[in-house]
């Protein structure tokens, strides 16, 4: 970053600034030299330089023009883009190679970053990602805990996931409000027809985690649904359901013509 160039908060930028967990999450990572590594932000290339002593084909998408900048001029034998991940199209960039994500992500734009890798998961074996602690706690909670939502449920369909470790606030410049953790995501490459019908009766589900299933889904996408046929207790709330009840709400609301 050139001289006299803030943090941009819009960005979502707390840059690592310790060694010690720079060097903790780069263990984790384990990059071996002939795997192809994506990062999420670089920022000023803090966890980047430890990977490019450790991989030959890295790959590094920054959204912010004078940090891409910075890292053209300073980082050798990376492959940098200027542009905003979410907006980026892996499967089409990858192909059937396979690639391992990584970031110090920013923290606004988490859940569709992860909604993102689960729908290009057939090119992602596996991201470990920093993200705020809360969510990470969210995402690996099981049901009837207050922690169970959305992203437990999809997750625990199309991954297994590991809490590595939690991150303290001062090891980043400028300090964030919250703790993080550092997540491992290693994707089952299983496949699912249904796959955009679940994550829709997920997500309507739990937008009103506190109501009966009868009455989330008949005040979203369903409101047109005859539930009288439907072979599931919607008496119970989303919370108390694990992933296969989930799967099976979707198929018999797809049975059921809903959509
Ligand atoms: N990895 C660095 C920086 C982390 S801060 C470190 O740990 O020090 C998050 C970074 O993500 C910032 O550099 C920010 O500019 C970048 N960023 C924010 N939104 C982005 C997006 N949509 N696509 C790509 N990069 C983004």
């Amino acid at each position: 970053m050139q001289k006299g160039n803030k943090p941009l908060k819009k960005f979502g930028q707390n840059f690592l600034i310790d060694p010690n967990i720079i060097e903790k999450i780069i263990r984790e990572i384990n990059p071996l030299e002939k795997e192809t590594i994506f990062e999420i932000g670089p920022g000023k290339g803090a966890i980047t330089t430890e990977i490019l002593k450790r991989s030959s084909d890295v790959w590094a998408v920054e959204i912010d023009f004078s940090l891409f900048n910075f890292l053209r001029n300073n980082l050798k034998g990376i492959k940098l883009l200027n542009l905003d991940f979410l907006k980026l199209n892996l499967t089409e960039l990858f192909k059937s190679n396979k690639i391992r994500v990584v970031g110090n992500i920013p923290y606004n734009i988490t859940s569709p970053i992860l909604f993102k890798l689960i729908r290009e998961r057939e090119v992602v074996r596996d991201a470990v990602l920093m993200v705020q602690d809360e969510v990470a706690k969210r995402i690996i909670a099981g049901p009837n805990s207050k922690d169970y939502g959305v992203l437990s449920v999809i997750l625990s369909y199309f991954a297994n996931v590991s809490y590595c470790f939690k991150i303290s606030k001062n090891v980043f410049y400028p300090k964030p409000s919250v703790n993080s953790a550092l997540i491992h995501i290693i994707f089952k490459q299983n496949k699912l027809d249904v796959e955009e019908e679940f994550i829709a009766v997920v997500k309507a589900a739990f937008n009103y985690r506190r109501k009966m299933l009868k009455n989330s889904l008949s005040n979203g996408i369903f409101k047109n649904c005859d539930f009288k046929k439907i072979n599931f207790d919607l008496n119970k709330r989303p919370e108390n359901l694990d992933v296969n009840d989930f799967l099976k709400l979707t198929k018999e609301l797809i049975r059921n013509n809903c959509w």
